[in-house]
C-alpha cells in the first residue's frame, strides 16, 4: 500500500477475501468490464451531451495516455476540483489506470484548502475548472504552484495555455500500455469532514470501494434500466460511491450529471431523461419538497430517493413517499467508510425514524460510553466501527491516527447513536467539533485558527446553531482586544485569507470571555446552547 497509508491487518484482509468481498478488482478494470458489457448505451449524460460507456473507456484510455505524456506516473497524487462534468468520471478513470492518484477537492475551495491538500498529499498536479462560478481559479493555481514545490503540473478545464496551464482537452494520446493494478492499495483520496484544524484526507482502496459500490447498489437493486441524477457534488462519497456514480456504471445504468440542486434544474432532468434514483442531503429535499407542490414536471419516474449527510428530520422524512411518489431511502455515511441505510422492506417506522442497518453483515458496530466501555442496547453513546470499506488510518497522519482509531483498528466517529433492538442504527448527535451546515462539514478548529489570525481577536469558538433549512448555521464567539470587528469586515478578511466561502461564519457575537470547563476547555456545550436562545441582549455580550 502507498507509504502513509495504514493497511488493514493480513488477517481481517484474508477473512475479507475468503468471503468474496474483496475480489482483486481495481476501478479501472470495473469500467473497462461495464464497456465491454453495455458498449453502446449511454453512461453519462450531461446537458446535451451523452457518452456511451465505450466512448467512456476509450477516453478514460486516451487521457490516461495523455497524462503518462505529461509524466504522470503510477503512484503519483493529483489534486482533482471539478464540479459535475463528464471530464471529471473521465479523469479519475484515466488516473486509475495509471495507478495516479485522485485527490478530491471541492469546487468551494479556494487558497487555504488546495494549498495544504497539495502540500499535506505532495501532489505533482492538480486539475482545476478554470474560471467557475465567477472565480478564477488559475490565479490561485499559479500562485499555489509557485509555492509548492512538488506541484508541477496544472491541467484546467476550461482557458489553457499550453505554455502555462494545460487544457484538459488536450490530455488524449495514443493508448500504450497500462500498468498492472494492485487492488488492494490506494485508489483514490477522499476529503474528510474534520475535526482538526489541518483536513486530513482518506484513502480508500480498489478493493474497499468496489466492495462499497457492489454492496449499495444491490441494496438498491440497481440494474441498466436505472438512471441516477448525481446532483451532490461527485467528490462527496454520498455521490461517488453510494452507489452513486461508480456504482451505476458497476450495473450498466445511465449517471445524469447536474451541477445545481434547484429544484427547477433537476426536475427537468428528472422528467427528461427519466431519472430513477437520486441522492440529496436534507436541505436539499427540504427545496424539493416545496417545489413539488406546485411543479408539473413529471417525477414519476422516481423510484428511490435517497437522503442523508445530515440528521433528517421526522417531520421531513414523513412527507417524502407521499411527495415524490417514490421510496425514501435514509442513508447515514462517512467518507471513512461505514454506510448504514434503511431498506425498501423494512417498516414506515424503520425508514422514518432510522438511519437503517449497516451496509454489511461484516461491518462492526460498537456503542461505547465516556469510559470507552460498550453500552447496553439502547443506550447513546459514541460509534465506533471497523470493517471491510472503513479505513484503518488518514494518510500520512500518525498522530491523529493514535487518537481517531482504536488500538484495535476501530474509528472513532464522533457520532453519538444508539442501536435500536432490531439493530438499526439512529444518530442523536456528535461529539466531534464539526458544524454540518446544508451537507457542508465545517470543522470548528479550522475555522477558530483562522479567526484568530485576524488582528485584535485574543479568543475563537465557532458553534453550530439550529436552523431550520440548512440544519445548522455557524456562530462564531469572540473574545476581542478593541473595537469588535463587524460581521462583514471578518468574513471578507476570511474570504481573502483564501478559505472557502461555506466556512465563513454565519453569526459573529462578542463575549468578554469564553466559558469553560471544569478540565479548563472551552465549555462548546454552554456556547452551543447560549446561541441557540432567543436573541435578546445577554449580560455578558457586547454585540
Ligand atoms: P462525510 O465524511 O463528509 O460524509 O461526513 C460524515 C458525517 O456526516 C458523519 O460522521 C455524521 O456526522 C454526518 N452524517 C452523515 N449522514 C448522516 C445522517 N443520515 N444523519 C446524521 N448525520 C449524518
Amino acid at each position: 500500500m502507498l507509504a502513509g497509508c495504514t493497511p488493514w491487518p493480513t488477517e481481517a484482509a484474508e477473512h475479507y477475501r475468503a468471503r468474496g468481498l474483496w475480489r482483486g478488482q481495481d476501478l479501472g478494470t470495473l469500467l473497462r468490464r461495464a464497456a465491454a458489457q453495455y458498449g453502446p448505451a449511454p453512461a453519462l449524460v450531461h446537458g446535451e451531451r451523452r457518452i456511451s460507456y465505450a466512448e467512456l473507456d476509450r477516453w478514460a484510455d486516451r487521457m490516461a495516455a495523455g497524462f503518462a505524456r505529461h509524466g504522470i506516473r503510477a503512484g503519483d497524487r493529483i489534486v482533482v476540483q471539478l464540479p459535475n462534468v463528464p471530464e471529471f468520471v473521465a479523469v479519475c478513470f484515466a488516473l486509475f489506470r495509471l495507478g495516479a492518484k485522485p485527490v478530491f477537492a471541492l469546487t468551494a475551495h479556494r487558497s487555504q484548502e488546495i494549498g495544504h491538500l497539495c502540500r499535506s498529499t505532495g501532489a505533482v498536479a492538480y486539475v482545476l475548472p478554470g474560471v467557475y462560478r465567477g472565480f478564477d481559479h488559475r490565479e490561485l493555481a499559479r500562485e499555489i504552484r509557485a509555492s509548492t514545490p512538488d506541484l508541477r503540473l496544472l491541467f484546467t478545464l476550461s482557458g489553457g495555455r499550453d505554455d502555462d496551464l494545460v487544457a484538459l482537452s488536450t490530455v488524449q494520446d495514443e493508448p500504450g500500455g497500462l500498468p498492472e493494478q494492485d487492488a488492494s492499495d490506494v485508489a483514490f483520496f477522499l476529503l474528510s469532514g474534520g475535526t482538526t484544524a489541518l483536513p486530513k484526507v482518506i484513502p480508500r482502496t480498489h478493493d474497499d470501494y468496489a466492495y462499497q459500490v457492489r454492496a449499495t447498489a444491490a441494496v438498491l437493486g440497481m440494474s441498466p434500466s436505472d438512471v441516477y441524477l448525481a446532483v451532490l457534488p461527485l467528490e462527496f462519497n454520498f455521490a461517488w460511491g453510494c452507489p452513486g456514480v461508480i456504482g451505476t456504471l458497476a450495473s450498466g445504468g445511465t449517471v445524469v450529471l447536474a451541477d445545481d440542486a434547484t429544484a427547477d434544474d433537476c426536475f427537468a432532468a428528472i422528467a427528461r431523461e427519466r431519472v430513477t434514483v437520486t441522492s440529496v442531503v436534507p436541505s436539499v429535499a427540504q427545496l424539493w419538497l416545496e417545489a413539488a407542490e406546485w411543479t408539473d414536471a413529471d417525477l414519476t419516474s422516481l423510484r428511490v430517493m435517497q437522503i442523508g449527510g445530515a440528521k433528517l428530520q421526522r417531520s421531513l422524512a414523513e412527507r417524502i413517499a407521499p411527495a415524490f411518489g417514490c421510496e425514501l431511502q435514509q442513508v447515514f455515511g462517512m467518507a471513512e467508510g461505514l454506510i448504514t441505510l434503511t431498506r425498501s422492506d423494512d417498516r414506515p417506522d424503520v425508514v422514518i425514524g432510522t438511519q437503517g442497518r449497516p451496509l454489511s453483515d461484516a461491518d462492526e458496530i460498537r456503542i461505547v460510553g465516556e469510559d470507552g466501555r460498550d453500552l447496553s442496547p439502547g443506550d447513546v453513546g459514541e460509534l465506533l466501527t471497523r470493517g471491510p470499506y472503513t479505513l484503518r488510518g488518514y494518510y500520512r497522519a500518525p498522530e491523529h491516527n493514535a487518537v481517531a482509531f482504536t488500538e484495535d483498528g476501530f474509528y472513532r466517529s464522533g457520532d453519538l447513536a444508539r442501536l435500536t433492538e432490531d439493530g438499526n442504527l439512529v444518530i442523536e448527535g456528535r461529539i466531534k467539533d464539526v458544524v454540518i451546515r446544508g451537507g457542508d462539514k465545517i470543522s470548528a478548529a479550522e475555522v477558530e485558527g483562522h479567526l484568530l489570525s485576524h488582528p485584535g481577536i485574543l479568543r475563537a469558538a465557532v458553534v453550530g446553531v439550529p436552523d431550520d433549512f440548512l440544519g445548522e448555521r455557524t456562530c462564531a464567539y469572540l473574545v476581542t482586544a478593541g473595537a469588535p470587528p463587524t460581521l462583514h469586515d471578518l468574513k471578507q478578511a476570511l474570504h481573502q485569507r483564501g478559505l472557502a466561502d461555506y466556512k465563513l461564519p454565519d453569526r459573529v457575537e462578542v463575549i468578554d470571555a469564553l466559558p469553560v470547563t471544569p478540565l479548563g476547555k472551552v465549555d462548546k456545550k454552554a456556547l452551543a446552547l447560549l446561541a441557540a436562545q432567543p436573541r435578546t441582549p445577554v449580560a455578558n455580550q457586547k454585540g
